[in-house]
């Protein structure tokens, strides 16, 4: 410990890479385990994008790229912002890093000095309040609840804000609880920001493609006046199945992005070649059938998984609108017992049981900062689903 930076020692393996470690060792043994604590699409990339991949490849683009990506893909990310949501922004606007996870540090990185402030909303996805930590800022949780939807609310804003905000994040459709915030819901904190101008806002969009219903609400559709201070980050991690490809990309006015952009030259320089390749076919529409058909797998088990657990007693299934994760209240079980007699004290307990009894993983609430909930995945086949689910029944009808 001795050698570690004070910056380092805030940093934490993720607890859902965790729990899914645990479960892939179970499996090792021999168990059957049911896996539901991922974070990615279970769907392969489309072929069509992997074509355009190895076209890239046989005619040797395989150099660095410029520092903030190709200007053929950064310009494709504008094209989509000017066209879908009316934004006036350029290539220069965007730059592409390895995933969006990475645009995330690079603003974190580039804009926090120790001590500043970040509003992460909870429940949250844990890589927000620990990529502020690790970049010298402190996380300000501001906390969610279950009759607004898990969503921030104007006043939860306006008691979270003090003089040393740097950021606010907001992520819709969200992870962990598929929480999607309305345009009137946004056009209400975007009043509450207008009083606070030195409030930069982080608008985490990863999950804009897996929406149930209708189209996610776009911040900057509904409060264009923002532009000059929001980072909007997306990717094609989630929309096109290509988590392994390593390709996201942050939005957003041109000095910021010129900041990330020198901080990315110290730290990888531009994403690969081959991957920007890819997304930028992903871009261009050539698996555009694939996006549509993942939507609809995605609606219909979040429908399975609503209509299964549903009739569990002592579980509450909220709804997701968007993202493909279920979260799951499980105060009913606080204090119920197991077979041998120990009580459920928290969500962990509750994991740990669906685990053990009937090899279902799943990550506790606690994880990302609100108990006593889990957080379910649903990237998973519906056989598997149908499977958990009876295997919930069961583990829950063995508690007394
Ligand atoms: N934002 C959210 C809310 C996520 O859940 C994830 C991935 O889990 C990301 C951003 C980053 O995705 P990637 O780095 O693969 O682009």
């Amino acid at each position: 410990p001795g050698v570690l930076s004070r910056r380092a020692r805030s940093a934490e393996l993720s607890p859902i890479a965790a729990a899914g470690a645990r479960a892939a060792k179970l499996a090792a043994a021999g168990r059957s385990i049911i896996v539901l604590t991922s974070g990615e699409p279970d769907f392969d990339t489309p072929a069509s994008i992997k074509a355009a991949a190895i076209s890239a490849l046989d005619q040797g683009k395989t150099k660095y790229t410029p520092t903030a990506g190709t200007a053929a893909l950064r310009s494709a990310v504008a094209d989509g912002y000017r066209e879908r949501h009316g934004l006036d922004v350029d290539g220069a606007n965007v730059i592409i890093s390895n995933g969006g996870k990475q645009v995330i540090y690079l603003a974190l990185n580039a804009t926090l000095d120790e001590g500043d402030e970040v509003i992460v909303p909870a429940p949250y996805w844990p890589t927000f309040p620990d990529a502020v930590r690790i970049n010298g800022g402190v996380p300000v949780i501001a906390h969610t609840r279950a009759e607004d939807g898990f969503k921030l609310t104007p006043q939860g804003l306006r008691d979270a804000i003090t003089p040393r905000t740097k950021w606010l994040i907001l992520n819709s459709p969200g992870n962990p609880t598929g929480a999607v915030y309305t345009a009137q819901e946004l056009a209400a904190l975007a009043q509450v920001l207008r009083d606070a101008p030195q409030v930069l806002v982080l608008w985490d969009e990863m999950y804009e493609e897996i929406w149930f219903g209708q189209p996610p609400a776009h911040l900057l559709r509904v409060a264009p006046d923002l532009i000059d201070r929001t980072l909007i980050v997306n990717g094609v991690s989630k929309a096109y199945a290509m988590t392994g490809w390593r390709v996201g990309w942050g939005t957003g006015p041109k000095p910021l992005i010129h900041v990330l952009e020198a901080v990315q030259s110290q730290v990888s320089s531009g994403p690969s070649s081959l991957g920007q390749a890819a997304a930028l076919a992903a871009l261009q529409g050539v698996a555009d059938g694939f996006v549509e058909t993942a939507r609809q797998a995605y609606a219909r088990r979040a429908q399975r998984v609503e209509d299964g657990l549903g009739s569990v007693p002592g579980l509450q299934v909220h709804a997701p609108q968007g993202s493909f994760f279920a979260w799951i209240g499980v105060g009913g079980l606080i204090g119920a017992l197991r077979p041998d007699g120990r009580p459920i004290e928290h969500d962990g307990d509750v994991a740990d049981w669906l685990l053990e009894s009937e090899g279902v993983a799943i990550v506790r609430g606690a994880a990302y900062g609100l108990s006593p909930y889990l957080r379910l995945s649903f990237a998973a086949s519906d056989t598997n689903i149908d499977a958990a689910i009876e295997r919930i029944h069961r583990a829950v009808a063995a508690l007394s």
